[in-house]
């Protein structure tokens, strides 16, 4: 008997709401709709309609949805409360979001973090297939943390993915949660643009556009200020790497997002084999996720797995 649920992933411009197979990992519909940032309503009856026609579309096949997981990028509450989205999305703080969804769906809805269910989505249908403990870091604006025991996310507390926030650096780098040199501010798209600004990338090439994707597509053609930026990047990220191996001893680490992107051609720069040697069965693997844009999807519908 076919398995289904709805994954709701609420990203930066786009909110993609598909249908997923929970047995299968194949996202067999989806609806993408603009991310409504001002007007509760609206994003509500956006979300709505979409959630409507893949209702449909089961009904259509005779199979129930199991309900519908969405992640929120923000703190999240077990009983589906959306605490704060950093005021990303003000209307849906102190909202209880899961109820709403129930109440007008008729589906039980479970909320967590978004970075949380991308890792949840790895684990089990992206690259941590066959692994027991999956650590997932989503380098995007920001950089998202979430970590996979035995297919199963490691506790629910709101704040458990806070772990971005690691201090890597004494420089003056000051990072929204208030701390300075934090990983996330360093590692995430914005900290490549700030490595740039402070080795001058704008001046030299005003012509470029000022992206993370322009700097590391300049490095793959050999400009050396491009290099100097990403080596900078890297160094930060490879000393963030050490630290997550340190403290989860995970046995795969997914690098995803946008900015991981940049990162094929030197994954084996940030992979220290040596970590944890003294424990003579310990090997941790570092990969690019192959799922990409569907992580967040398939994690968020895998809450009713
Ligand atoms: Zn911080």
């Amino acid at each position: 008997m076919k398995s289904l649920a709805i994954g709701i992933d609420i990203g930066g411009t786009r909110t993609k709401i598909g249908l997923v197979n929970l047995t299968t990992g194949q996202v067999e519909a989806m609806r993408v709709a603009p991310t409504e940032t001002e007007d509760g309503g609206r994003f509500l009856d956006e979300i709505g309609q979409a959630i409507r026609q893949l209702k449909g579309i089961a009904a259509s096949e005779g199979v129930t949805i199991n309900g519908v997981g969405i992640g929120v990028p923000g703190f999240v509450f077990t009983n589906g409360v959306v605490d704060s989205t950093y005021g990303f999305l003000k209307f849906m703080e102190d909202y209880p979001l899961a109820d709403f969804i129930q109440q007008q769906h008729g589906l039980p809805c479970l909320l967590d973090n978004d970075a949380r269910v991308v890792a949840l989505g790895e684990a089990l249908y992206g690259q941590g297939r066959g692994h027991n403990r999956v650590l997932v870091l989503t380098l995007g604006t920001g950089l998202g943390i979430g970590f996979v025991v035995n297919k199963k996310l490691d506790g629910r507390l709101p704040y458990g993915h806070m772990g971005g926030h690691l201090t890597i650096t004494t420089n003056d780098t000051v990072c929204y949660c208030g701390k300075t040199g934090c990983l996330e501010s360093l590692v995430s798209s914005g900290g490549v643009l700030l490595i740039a600004d402070r080795l001058g990338w704008p001046s030299r090439y005003p012509e470029l556009p000022r992206t993370a994707e322009a700097i590391f597509t300049q490095k793959q053609t050999g400009n050396p200020n491009a290099g100097a930026v990403v080596a900078e990047y890297m160094q930060y990220l490879k000393t963030g790497i050490d630290n997550y191996v340190n403290l989860y001893a995970p046995d795969l680490i997914v690098l995803g997002g946008g900015v991981a992107k940049g990162l094929r051609h030197d994954l084996d720069k940030l992979h220290n084999t040596h970590l944890l040697h003294a424990y003579k069965a310990y090997k941790t693997t570092l990969v690019l996720s192959e799922l990409e844009e569907q992580a967040g999807i398939l994690g968020s519908a895998a809450l009713f797995r």
